[in-house]
């Protein structure tokens, strides 16, 4: 007889930041009214990373209902305005990535239209970042709340967190335990399948239980112990377009409390800087191709703001994404879905719309196939807009002193890429559409950053000569340095809202 009703029992496999923000979330949506069991093994432990976040993350903590103040406090976090690229162009280059608008809007051609044309026409002599609020605060190392108040240059800048990824895990556990989610602790060794239809039945564990449940989210990390060992849902290899497969990390003794990350370009890679609390995060991602293991921890280990508080640990991984996220009673969530490494921080963010996703076309136990359909296709064209704007980075640079930049450079690229720097190579326009993650300020960041310069402005700008625009941004400027100036430091603004207490030696 058919499955009517709905879900009775949710099974979580996995407890790493995809497995406790999925049961956090579940346990808030559906409330008491569907059992969630979580099980992860502490023998096999979390991959332990993922420090660094975009603004969306504000948005499902606030649908959690979890205070900004008491989220920072216990993870040790700290703000994050943007990224600083460093060394990406060419050596010596450095741009930043910004969560916010360039300048403000002042007329109805988009700031940046007016802005390229000063630039192009040689009446505007510095970089875009010149104009961006988040980069006047983040080189002055200050933080403050953006204000609502849309008239001022102060609403025009956004921000996420930084923090550690294991007290975040460690954070939503507690809050996920308190909402009724099971936690078990053990190692999955066998997943029943029914002879049918192949649909999970339940997992066994290396105690002799088993755990039933209607429907499974595969948590597990890269192997994908459900989605690909149980049901081979198949991988899509992305590494021809993004080739770095390792990762070797490091935390060490805080330097400067920088209200950004820094990511710079290095011979084989690059390599990550997150300042938290505690400690300051730190990562060489690299290929394993154009560099060995122990070279690239050397090279991690030489470029440190201080001592180091532990071994590089090393990390491996295959860029790409999961054929079918969703395949019959089973969603991937979180690095059993895909990866396609650290360097715009979207993985936390693509865990974050998979379980959004998922809640809204959570199945009943008639488990419609229609609902794993629009799951995958909204998640695929997620992950290849994401790829797209990552593989922007490695396209577009003049570097040629390795093996890796010198590939990327000439590398093919999707012709949906192609397709976006056309259009802004050659009149300075932004394709996108309301689905991007990715915003235009960021692509203008990158593409300018990176050496897209396109031939010429946008027409309609030309055609606005009686817009008093010099004016305009000159008073933009000056609005945004009493802005920051009026601005606590970075330190001073977390030791006044969120300073996490001292660590236990
Ligand atoms: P994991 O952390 O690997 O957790 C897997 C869980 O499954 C564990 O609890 C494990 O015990 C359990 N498990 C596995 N097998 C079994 C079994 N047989 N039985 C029971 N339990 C099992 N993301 C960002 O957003 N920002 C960043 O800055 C960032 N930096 C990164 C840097 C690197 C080098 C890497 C590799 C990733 C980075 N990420 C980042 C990604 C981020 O770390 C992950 O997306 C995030 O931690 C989620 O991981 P996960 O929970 O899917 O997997």
């Amino acid at each position: 007889m058919e499955q009517t009703g709905p879900l009775q029992h949710i099974v979580i496999v996995g407890g790493g930041s995809a497995g406790w923000m999925t049961a956090a979330a579940l346990a808030q949506a559906v409330g008491p009214a569907c059992r969630i069991t979580l099980i992860e093994s502490e023998v096999i432990g979390t991959v332990g990373v993922g420090e660094a976040t975009i603004p969306p993350i504000r948005n499902f903590n606030q649908r959690l209902g979890i205070d900004e103040a008491t989220f920072v406090r216990e993870t040790q976090g700290s703000y994050k305005l943007g990224i600083q690229f460093v060394d990406w162009h060419h050596k010596g280059a450095s741009y930043f990535h910004p969560f916010g608008q360039y300048g403000a809007e002042f007329d109805s051609v988009p700031f940046y239209h007016h802005w390229m044309a000063g630039h192009l026409a040689g009446e505007i002599a510095g970089p875009i970042d010149d104009f961006s609020m988040c980069w006047a605060m983040a080189k002055a190392g200050k933080f403050a709340h953006p204000s609502p108040d849309r008239r001022l240059i102060q609403s025009t800048f956004d921000y996420a967190y930084h923090f550690d990824a294991g007290l975040y895990a460690a954070f939503l556990r507690r809050y996920a335990e308190h909402r009724g989610v099971t936690r078990v602790e053990g190692r999955v060794v066998d997943v029943a399948l029914r002879g049918e239809d192949g649909f999970i039945t339940a997992v066994a564990l290396d105690d002799g239980a088993q755990i039933e449940g209607d429907f499974f989210v595969d948590c597990s990390g890269f192997r994908g112990l459900l989605i690909e060992e149980a049901l081979h849902a198949g991988y899509d290899n992305w590494q021809h377009w993004l080739p770095c497969d390792r990762a070797v990390a490091v935390p060490c003794k805080r330097g400067t409390f920088t209200p950004y990350t820094r990511s710079t370009a290095r011979a084989a890679g690059w390599q990550w800087r997150i300042p938290l609390q505690h400690r300051t995060g730190n990562g060489y991602v690299h290929c394993s191709q154009f560099i060995s293991e122990d070279a690239a921890a050397e090279t991690l280990l030489a470029n440190l703001d201080g001592k180091p508080l532990a071994d590089p640990r090393p990390l491996r991984f295959v860029t790409g994404k999961r054929r079918k996220f969703w395949e019959k009673n089973c969603v991937a969530i979180g690095l059993s879905a895909g990866f396609m490494e650290p360097l715009e921080s979207t993985s936390l963010h693509l865990i974050q719309y998979g379980i959004l996703r998922l809640i809204a076309l959570l199945p009943d136990q008639r488990m419609s196939p229609l609902l794993a359909r629009e799951y995958n296709a909204q998640t695929a064209i997620e992950y290849e807009r994401i790829r797209d704007f990552l593989i922007l980075h490695y396209k577009a640079t003049a570097r040629d002193d390795g093996e890796l930049w010198r590939y990327t450079a000439d590398m093919a690229i999707p012709d949906s890429l192609q397709y976006k720097i056309d259009h802004f190579r050659e009149y300075g326009l932004l394709v996108a559409d309301e689905r991007e993650l990715f915003a235009n300020p960021s692509w203008i960041a990158v593409y300018f950053g990176q050496g897209i310069t396109p031939r010429r402005a946008p027409a309609l700008a030309a055609m606005r000569s009686f817009v008093p625009v010099a004016e305009r941004m000159g008073a933009i400027a000056r609005a945004m340095d009493e802005a920051v100036a009026a601005m606590p430091s970075h330190g001073d603004f977390i030791a006044r809202h969120c300073a996490a207490p001292p660590l236990a030696a």
